[in-house]
């Protein structure tokens, strides 16, 4: 139960008594700890956990919903690690019947979208190709910003990173330097997955480890480039390795305050050796799941501005719940979705302007189009 106080502030008095010292804990603004956001996972207590994080988000972010105009660039879904990422769908072999890799004059006429819509950030991430080298990225970064000054470039996750100074012999720090030079703006935050060494070696053995995806941040961080952060949930991991997954989040980002956002990711398992491994494809993760990792999310990681929905895994209509559950980011229209789409996600490839800020105004609040710095482009918005 929330009741208000007589000076404004909401109070939260959970159903499950175990939550009472949290909740006291929220109230006060002070940080919750391990045992506390295992709690806030175990509890059935929905409502609880939603009123606390809508009580963090309320101070940070008031009513107000950013959501962007992007658009999604996957150049390519060749993939070296296809074999050893088992939770995913995306990535191919280089010969695989449905492989594509985009030459840059495609992905200038993909972007060519942009003229025409009001779109403020191109987001591309995509598989590591064997071949592909780092001039092939900072000349897109270049491309797309020479064609459309306008819009920000959020590009690579930290795994690419790896890949590209791997291959090219060079430090990760160099990698970033160079795609700065040609127009980066910010990070995405992708390729996190679960942190736990356990899950890791499970669902993508051999794979960037958690302290070298972390120091790929923290060196994005130190060059002044904003990052995003994630978490893949609903597969094999615990409620702990959730928790401290988001705890070592937390960490660096007491050292750097280089996050935006924190994006919890809903696992799809169709089409992927996991899911059949796990005999769960065609599930998908629970909206009481969905709505727990997000505001555990935003309770947990009190120094994170932002928790972003991705509708396009939890569904429009989780997404809008969300927004009373500590969430301040609708994602935005994304234009052309690929990577959850193989994996069985059966929501829109896109939405419009005037779609997102309806799902924004029907929750109560006040709908804010954001750059991907977060930067107000208008506000309030007209439907
Ligand atoms: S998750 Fe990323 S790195 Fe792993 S196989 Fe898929 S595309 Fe490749």
């Amino acid at each position: 139960m929330i009741l208000p106080t007589t000076k404004g502030e909401l109070r939260i008095r959970p159903n499950d008594p175990a939550l009472h010292p949290i909740a006291e804990k929220v109230e006060a603004g002070e940080r919750i700890s391990r045992e506390d956001a295992i709690s806030l996972f175990e509890t059935d207590d929905l409502l609880a956990v939603g009123g606390m994080a809508d009580l963090v988000n309320r101070r940070l972010n008031g009513d107000r919903v950013f959501y962007v105009a992007n658009q999604h660039i996957n150049p390519t879904n060749v993939c070296i690690l296809n074999k050893v990422c088992v939770f995913c769908s995306y990535g191919v072999r280089p010969l695989a019947e449905d492989a594509y890799t985009m030459s840059l004059e495609e992905v200038f006429a993909e972007a060519e979208a942009a003229r025409c819509a009001p779109t403020r950030e191109f987001h591309i991430v995509g598989g590591l190709h064997p071949k592909l080298p780092l001039s092939y990225y900072t000349d897109m970064i270049r491309g797309l910003k020479e064609r459309h000054p306008h819009v920000h470039v959020k590009a690579l996750t930290a795994v690419e990173i790896a890949h590209l100074a791997r291959m090219e012999g060079i430090e990760t720090r160099d990698v970033l330097r160079e795609m700065i030079d040609a127009g980066l703006d910010a990070m995405p935050g992708g390729g996190a997955e679960v942190f736990s060494p356990a899950v890791r070696s499970t669902i993508a053995d051999r794979k960037l480890a958690a302290d070298e995806w972390l120091r790929v941040h923290r060196e994005a961080h130190e060059l002044g480039v904003p990052t995003n952060c994630t978490l893949l949930y609903g597969h094999v991991e615990s409620a702990a390795d959730r928790v401290d997954h988001m705890l070592m989040l937390r960490e660096l980002q007491d050292e750097t305050g280089g996050f935006s956002t924190f994006i919890p990711l809903a696992w799809h398992p169709d089409n992927t050796a996991l899911g059949r491994e796990m005999g769960v494809e065609g599930k998908r993760t629970g909206g009481v799941d969905d709505l727990k990792a997000l505001a555990v999310g935003r309770i947990l990681l009190d120094n994170v501005p932002h928790i972003k929905t991705h509708w396009i895994m939890v569904t429009t209509r989780v997404s809008q719940i969300a927004l009373s559950f500590g969430v301040d980011d609708l994602e935005g229209t994304v234009v052309l979705e690929k990577v959850t789409h193989t994996a069985g996600a059966d929501t829109p490839l896109r939405l419009d302007l005037d779609e997102i800020v309806g799902l924004i105004r029907d929750a109560g609040k006040v709908p804010v189009e954001r750059d991907s710095l977060y930067n107000p482009v208008r506000e309030p918005v007209v439907a």
